[in-house]
């Protein structure tokens, strides 16, 4: 089967693609407008591209467009979980409509390996989006192949970002970065 799977980082891509290539043939695409700013985008794609260069993987990329997810979430920002599913369903559908085009019969998600994503939703999400294309989800869990990715991530020095990706998930990973950094002082300070 051919099989197009929705790349969010190289980390992320390490043990899907593998998964995946071992049984499909596999198209990367990388739709990822929820990224802010650009230069952080640029950085992720650049890891993915260079460990998929090295290896021979063809990667397509959706251009850049964050006006998209500002769109897309724009009403869906009242808690962390709306805007996600917003967020899902964008990359998801940009990467259904490329599948289409470049006659994919499945839809995947890298996201799928990653223990701070909300699964049920991807599949949710994932199963309506690929229906809605006549495409196959492969909804799987990875997630106890998070670990593995991390090592690989790490030995292959591949940039590993510390936040998910758009400018509210900078800045609550900035802010739980700042209550750990508070609760060791006081640790320490008692
Ligand atoms: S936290 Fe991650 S998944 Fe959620 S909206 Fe932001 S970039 Fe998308």
């Amino acid at each position: 089967m051919k099989v197009a799977l929705h790349a969010c980082c190289g980390p992320c891509f390490l043990e899907p693609y593998d998964a995946l290539a071992a049984e499909h043939d596999v198209l990367i695409v990388y739709a990822n407008p929820n990224i802010d700013p650009a230069e952080e985008y640029v950085r992720r794609r650049e890891a993915l591209l260079r460990h998929a260069e090295h290896r021979g993987i063809e990667v397509l990329e959706i251009a850049y467009q964050p006006q998209l997810w500002e769109s897309a979430t724009a009403l869906a920002r009242s808690t962390k979980e709306e805007r996600c599913r917003a967020c899902y369903e964008l990359r998801l559908r940009l990467t259904a409509e490329a599948a289409v085009e470049e006659g994919c019969e499945a839809l995947a998600t890298t996201l799928s390996v990653s223990p701070y994503q909300d699964q049920d939703a991807l599949e949710e999400i994932g199963a309506r989006i690929a229906a809605a294309h006549g495409l196959t989800w492969l909804g799987h869990d990875w997630r106890s192949r998070y670990p593995e990715a991390t090592r690989r991530s790490r030995e292959l020095g591949m940039y590993r970002q510390n936040y998910c990706g758009c400018l509210p998930s900078s800045e609550e990973a900035e802010r739980e970065r700042a209550e750990r950094r508070d609760a060791r002082r006081a640790r320490k300070d008692r």
